[in-house]
């Protein structure tokens, strides 16, 4: 991707063919809420914001930070949208992955490869023909773990990630039918919550009690617990199968001209995506 300067305002990763729609769709209306605040105490100035906003809108795809991550939950209760929004061509293979990657217990970031080091000389994972994978006696902690957890109520699942990760707090949230874990950040604000699908929240539990005879630290176990992810089986919630889909080029899922979409382990069955494989 090339720009010509860094303060050209125009991001073609998110307008063109790559627009999103419900992001486009709900800044416009922000714009036009926004503007009807100003106009109350300035109608010129009013106009000025609609002009610009309207402009950034176009220009960059949307204009309120976060919106790929807001967007397509505020715009699905409308009927429709999904088809309207992720296009109906999407769904017909049947392998478009759910959306949004959930979040994690850990969100710092780590170094893959030391961290892939470190698991292997560990007895976390093993070279197994020309892949990495779980060993035996990791896998059996994690599966039995698993076991345990998938039989406790969201709010006893909170508990647990409050106590083993960095949150400040961490609270159950039922929303459209789905389960969540919400974690605040350790600073305590609510604004930054970190949300994990049931399924997630149950795997990364999991993976972070079956790491304790191999790994000392922490903030390890909660990296590995994050990885390890990739290895799930079975839905850690509802025992299903898991599908391979793919990250369609919507909100965060975007993917530029001539780049793959990114790779995803989901539960069809809990529609919760597991993991996203890094691009190659
Ligand atoms: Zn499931």
């Amino acid at each position: 991707m090339t720009r010509s300067t860094t303060l050209d305002p125009r991001r073609p990763e998110h307008t063109g063919e790559n627009r999103c729609w419900p992001c486009t769709v709900v800044n416009v209306a922000l714009v036009a809420v926004a503007a009807a605040a100003v106009s109350v105490v300035s109608p010129s100035t009013a106009g000025a914001v609609a002009v610009v906003g309207l402009a950034l809108v176009w220009l960059r795809g949307y204009v309120v930070p976060g919106t790929p991550r807001f967007a397509p939950r505020l715009v699905a209760p409308i009927p429709g949208s999904d088809a309207l929004f992720h296009g109906t061509a999407a769904t017909d293979g049947g392998d478009r992955a759910p959306d949004g990657e959930s979040g994690s217990l850990d969100p710092a970031d780590v170094d893959g490869e030391e961290l892939l080091d470190r698991l292997l000389a560990e007895g976390v994972l093993e070279i197994d023909g020309d892949a990495v994978a779980p060993t035996a006696a990791y896998r059996e902690r994690w599966r039995a773990e698993t076991d345990r957890l998938r039989a406790e109520d969201t709010e006893s699942l909170a508990a647990i990630a409050r106590d083993i990760s960095p949150a400040a707090a961490a609270r159950a949230v039922s929303e459209d039918g789905d389960e969540w874990v919400a974690l605040s950040p350790p600073d305590g604000n609510t604004i930054d919550e970190t949300w994990l699908r049931r399924p997630v929240a149950i795997a990364e539990i999991a993976g972070y009690r079956a790491a304790e005879p191999f790994l000392s630290d922490d903030s390890i176990r909660l990296a590995a617990a994050r990885t390890n992810r990739m290895f799930l089986e079975a839905c850690p919630d509802c025992g299903g199968d898991l599908e391979r889909g793919v990250d369609m080029p919507c909100c965060g899922g975007h993917t530029g001209p001539g780049e793959e979409p990114a790779e995803t382990l989901a539960c069809p069955a809990c529609e919760v995506r597991l993991y996203t494989f890094p691009r190659e």
